[in-house]
C-alpha cells in the first residue's frame, strides 16, 4: 500500500458485518473464561489484553497504523510528544548514562533534556550542528547509549543529516532516534536512512486539528541490541518472570521492552478516544501534508519578496542553507516557516497582534493559520545562549501556514505589514 491507502486502511480491516469506522473500545478492561486464562495472559502479555494502562485495541489500530507509514516493526502511542521522548531514551538509558543530542531541537526538550533527565542521573552532550564527525565522535563517552535528533527542527527548522549521524551513531554501537514530529511520514521515513527509532508528537500534524495531545515511539526493528551496550535489553528482566525481550521478542525487543515496563510502570497510555480522534487526522494526512506543503512555499516566496522581512528560513527555498539536506531528505518541507522581521521583538510583537485570520497561539502544524513568537513564548524560560545554540533570533516569528486558501492567508499577512508600517 502507498502512503495515501495506508491512512485509510492500515490497523484496521473490518470483517464482515464489523463496523466501517475504528470502534473506540472505551473500557479499562478485558475478561476471560477462567483464572487459567488471566494467568496465560500474564505469562504471555503480548498475545491478549490485560488492561488499558499499556494496550486497548482502539489505540493498537492506531498504532499499526504509524507502524505502517513508518516502516517499523511496532510502535507505542504515549499521551504526549514529551512522554515519547521521554520513554524512548529511558528505554535505554539509567542513571549514569548519557545520550548525544543536536542542540536545535523542540524547547520542551531542551527542558527534559538538560535538567530534569539530568536530575535522574542521565547526562545529555549537545552537539553544534555545524559539528564535524570527528567533533561529534569526540563527544561519545564509553556510556553514551544514543544520538537524538529532529528531522525538521521545531522551530530553528534545520534539516537533520540522518544518515550521517546513523553512521556515526553505528560507529559507536548506539541507535540514532529522530523525533520526526514536523516532517511526518509522508514527508520524510527516517528509517530509510538508517535511523532506528522515531518518535512523534501526534498533537501536530498527524492529529492536525488540535484535538488531542499525544506522541508514538516507533521502532524499525533494524538496531542489534545484543551488542553488548544494552544489557538491559537481553539480560532476564525480574520484573517480567525472567524474559530477555531479544530471546523472547527479536526484532521488536526495543518497543515490547518499552509497553512491558515503562508503559507499565509509568502508565502514559492515551484513551481510547484520543486514539480515535488521531486516527481521523491520520486518514488525511497525506493529502493535508501536500497542501501545507503547497502553501507553505508560496507563502515563503511572498516573505522573501518584503522589505520587512530580514531573513526567512524555509528549507523549500532554494536559498535556504538547507536546501540541499532538504532535497536529499525530504518530500516537502511541512508548513511552518519562520522569518526574522526587522525591528526586533517589538516589531515582531505588532506584527502578530495585528494578524486577523492567523491566530496567536501555543500550537504549530495546525490546520489553522498559526503563529507564535518563540523568544517570548515557547522559549521564554531558555537563556539567550540557549536561544542562540537553539537557533532562534528575538524578532523571530513562526509561522505555520494552514490549509486556507492562500490568498487570504496572503491577505491577512499584507494588512498586519501594513500595521506594521504605520507605526513605524
Ligand atoms: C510539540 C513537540 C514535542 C512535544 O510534544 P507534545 O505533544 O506537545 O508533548 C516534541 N517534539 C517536537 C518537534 C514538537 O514539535
Amino acid at each position: 500500500m502507498k502512503d495515501e491507502t495506508k491512512c485509510l486502511h492500515a490497523g484496521y480491516s473490518p470483517k464482515n458485518s464489523e463496523p466501517r469506522v475504528l470502534p473506540i473500545v472505551q473500557s479499562t478492561t478485558y475478561v476471560y473464561d477462567s483464572t487459567e486464562e488471566v494467568a496465560s495472559v500474564f505469562d504471555e502479555p503480548t498475545k491478549s489484553l490485560i488492561y488499558s494502562r499499556f494496550a486497548n485495541p482502539t489505540v493498537m489500530a492506531v498504532e499499526d497504523k504509524i507502524a505502517a507509514l513508518e516502516g517499523g516493526v511496532g510502535a507505542m502511542c504515549t499521551t504526549s510528544g514529551q512522554a515519547a521522548t521521554l520513554l524512548s531514551l529511558l528505554n535505554i538509558c539509567k542513571a549514569g548514562d548519557s545520550f548525544i543530542s543536536t542542540s536545535e531541537i523542540y524547547g520542551g526538550s531542551i527542558n527534559l533534556f538538560s535538567y530534569t533527565l539530568k536530575r535522574l542521573g542521565i547526562e545529555c552532550i549537545y552537539i553544534r550542528r555545524d559539528a564535524t564527525d570527528e567533533e561529534i565522535e569526540q563527544a561519545f563517552k564509553p556510556n553514551t547509549k544514543a544520538v537524538f535528533g529532529e528531522t525538521i527542527a521545531n522551530p530553528a527548522l534545520t534539516v537533520l543529516d540522518i544518515e550521517r549521524m546513523a553512521n556515526i551513531a553505528h560507529k559507536h554501537g548506539v541507535p540514532l532516534i529522530v523525533d520526526n514530529t514536523f516532517a511526518t511520514p509522508i514527508l520524510c521515513k527516517p528509517f530509510d536512512f538508517g535511523a532506528d527509532i522515531i518518535i512523534h508528537s501526534t498533537s501536530k500534524y498527524m492529529d492536525g486539528h488540535a484535538v488531542q495531545v499525544g506522541g508514538v515511539i516507533v521502532d524499525s526493528g533494524n538496531f542489534n541490541w545484543a551488542n553488548g551496550n544494552f544489557p538491559e535489553m537481553i539480560e532476564p528482566d525480574e520484573s517480567y518472570h525472567g524474559i530477555s525481550y531479544t530471546e523472547t521478542y527479536g526484532k521488536a525487543a526495543y518497543i515490547i521492552k518499552a509497553r512491558m515496563q515503562l508503559m507499565r510502570d509509568f502508565g502514559v497510555y492515551p484513551a481510547a478516544h484520543s486514539a480515535f480522534l488521531l486516527n481521523m487526522g491520520l486518514e488525511t494526512l497525506a493529502v493535508r501534508m501536500k497542501q501545507y506543503c503547497e502553501n507553505a512555499m508560496i507563502f515563503a516566496r511572498y516573505l522573501q519578496s518584503s522589505d520587512l522581512v530580514e531573513s526567512v528560513t524555509y528549507p523549500g527555498l532554494e536559498s535556504d542553507a538547507n536546501y540541499s539536506l532538504a532535497q536529499k531528505y525530504l518530500k516537502g518541507c511541512s508548513g511552518v516557516i519562520s522569518f526574522v522581521i526587522k525591528g526586533g521583538r517589538e516589531t515582531a510583537m505588532k506584527f502578530m497582534n495585528s494578524l486577523k485570520l492567523a491566530s496567536n497561539e501555543v500550537h504549530v502544524a495546525d490546520i489553522r493559520t498559526c503563529v507564535l513568537h518563540p523568544a517570548s513564548e515557547t522559549h521564554r524560560q531558555l537563556s539567550d545562549e540557549q536561544l542562540v545554540a537553539a537557533g532562534i533570533d528575538s524578532g523571530m516569528v513562526r509561522f505555520s501556514v494552514g490549509l486556507e486558501n492562500i490568498d487570504d492567508i496572503l491577505a491577512d499577512i499584507e494588512q498586519a505589514f501594513a500595521a506594521v508600517r504605520e507605526n513605524a
